[in-house]
């Protein structure tokens, strides 16, 4: 399918919205009373810091909503002022916040259901209004809606559509994407679903298994018919279809869901560079490996302030955002790669009753800490996803004012 024309027609179609409707000023109130906080505001302009008897407070300088988030739920607000009786549909939750997605639901927006994994679109009839969430919406469903005769309003952020304009550009010159990303996420689907051939890699480790098997031909060998089954055994859910990679790897380009590590995007980047030159040498090498910058700057901001905030002496840090949300993860890797005590929580009721916490260490399923507060003077970092909201931050430190001083 040519994603590139189709992306272009549906730009040109009168049920289908980008840019908002010019209801900024109306729906300000609603979104500053509904996410932003005083609190936090005052946090900020104190140089980050809060202290209230024996609880110092450390914000990261850099948290919380990105543009891009906050541009897609303004318009999401924007669109139910547009469309007052409309039956208003959203493809996925707008972003990872369970309080976002809470407030959407009052005011009536729906969520296309999902059932084992695959959504079903069966009640959504023509005249429909279907937001597109920030992380954006694979190439079928956008075509799905548009041949229903849905209203289509794509919030999908712009960093996140230049991603997948260079996995076009890769489509274009015959180019495999390695996509730097998780392969379920929603946003690595609708990539994959712009891309032509790809291949999805989580980490360094699985770039580093794709790289080795790019060098088991090199020097005129083969890697071996047990190398090439083991390759495909462990890809076979993150690659296109067809997917062959004696063939497909010969030329490679990367890109990546924008959440992801920076410094992880680069280095997988720079390991793909250097096996391509080892394979090729370096007067073949532009025929071999091209990069694109598409890491977005709101999440390289996030991840900077963490490494700012690891930095500082601190007994504690607390991450906040959904559990599901990649950008709000990878901040608490950054605790959890210095060895500091961290806890991710999706929202503030999960700390207490009592001294305690209900958190999800990484990797691993919700568990239960007590005491999570020590005795004595504390430093607590603070930190949260693009996808949380300063208000959600400022519920978080008034229930640690609270637990405190008891
Ligand atoms: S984190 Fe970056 S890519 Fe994602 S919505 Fe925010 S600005 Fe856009």
């Amino acid at each position: 399918m040519d994603t590139h024309a189709f992306k272009r027609a549906l730009h040109h179609s009168e049920r289908y919205n980008r840019r908002g409707f010019g209801l900024g000023d109306v729906v300000a109130g609603h979104l500053q009373t509904a996410y932003q906080s005083d609190l936090v505001a005052r946090i900020r302009d104190n140089g980050y810091v809060l202290r209230e008897g024996r609880l110092t407070v450390r914000l990261a300088e850099a948290f919380g909503f990105c543009w891009g988030v906050e541009r897609a739920v303004a318009m999401a607000y924007e669109t139910r002022r547009f469309y007052p009786n409309e039956r208003i549909w959203i493809t996925n939750e707008i972003i990872h916040n369970p309080s976002v997605n809470h407030h959407l639901r009052e005011m009536n927006v729906c969520f296309i259901p999902v059932e084992e994994g695959v959504k079903d679109f069966s009640d959504v009839s023509s005249g429909d209004v279907v937001i597109l969430p920030a992380f954006g919406a694979t190439v079928q469903e956008m075509q799905l809606l548009n041949e229903r005769g849905c209203h289509i309003v794509d919030t999908t952020c712009p960093w996140v559509s230049k991603v997948w304009t260079t996995v076009e550009k890769h489509k274009k010159h015959a180019i495999t994407s390695v996509i730097h990303g998780k392969v379920k996420h929603e946003e690595t689907l609708a990539t994959s679903s712009f891309a032509g051939t790809y291949l999805v890699v989580l980490d360094l480790a699985e770039a580093q298994v794709v790289c080795d098997y790019i060098l088991a031909s090199a020097g005129g060998r083969s890697p071996s018919a047990e190398q090439r089954q083991a390759f495909m055994n462990r890809f076979a859910k993150a690659c296109s279809p067809d997917f062959d990679p004696d063939r497909d790897l010969q030329r490679v380009g990367v890109a990546n869901q924008t959440t992801m590590l920076k410094r992880e995007t680069e280095e997988i980047g720079r390991l793909f560079e250097r096996t391509m030159l080892r394979r090729y040498g370096p007067a073949e090498l532009q025929n071999h490996f091209v990069a694109f910058n598409t890491i977005c700057d709101a999440t390289q901001e996030r991840q900077d302030a963490m490494f700012s905030l690891v930095d500082e002496p601190l007994d504690l840090i607390v991450v906040i955002g959904g559990f599901n949300s990649s950008n709000t993860t990878h901040l608490q890797e950054i605790a959890v790669s210095r060895g500091i005590r961290s806890f991710h929580i999706d929202t503030p009721e999960r700390i207490g009753p009592g001294n305690q916490i209900i958190h999800k260490p990484l990797g691993h399923d919700l568990a239960c800490e007590s005491p999570f507060l020590p005795d004595g003077p504390i430093r607590v970092g603070i930190t949260s996803g693009a996808s949380t909201p300063d208000r959600v931050v400022e519920e978080l430190i008034q229930r640690l004012i609270e637990l405190s001083s008891r």
